[in-house]
């Protein structure tokens, strides 16, 4: 939850995938700030790793009825990582 706060001020300001990532807990828990949920759904709209990722993230919400632990984030999260990295380095050229 500590870490939510920075994450938050810096969407607030430069929105970037990691970030959107960190806080789709608090997006899928409804306990993101509606101005904040609002920065997560347009990025969602125009990112499609973000977005896999988040449509990845509802389903085991919807499946396991309860919110995924630290467990199962971390997992996609790598795979989300790996996933930035490849485009970025692709972009650079
Ligand atoms: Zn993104």
């Amino acid at each position: 939850m500590k870490r939510v706060a920075g994450t938050m001020m810096r969407l607030l300001g430069k929105r970037t995938c990691e970030d959107v990532v960190a806080v789709l807990c608090e997006y899928y828990e409804g306990t993101l700030e509606p101005k904040l949920a609002a920065i997560i759904e347009k990025h969602l709209r125009g990112c499609a790793d973000c977005e896999a990722f988040a449509r990845t993230y509802g389903e085991v919400v919807k499946l396991t009825g309860e919110l995924p632990t630290e467990v199962i984030p971390e997992e996609l999260r790598l795979r989300v990582r790996s996933a930035l990295r490849e485009r970025s380095a692709s972009r650079r050229s």
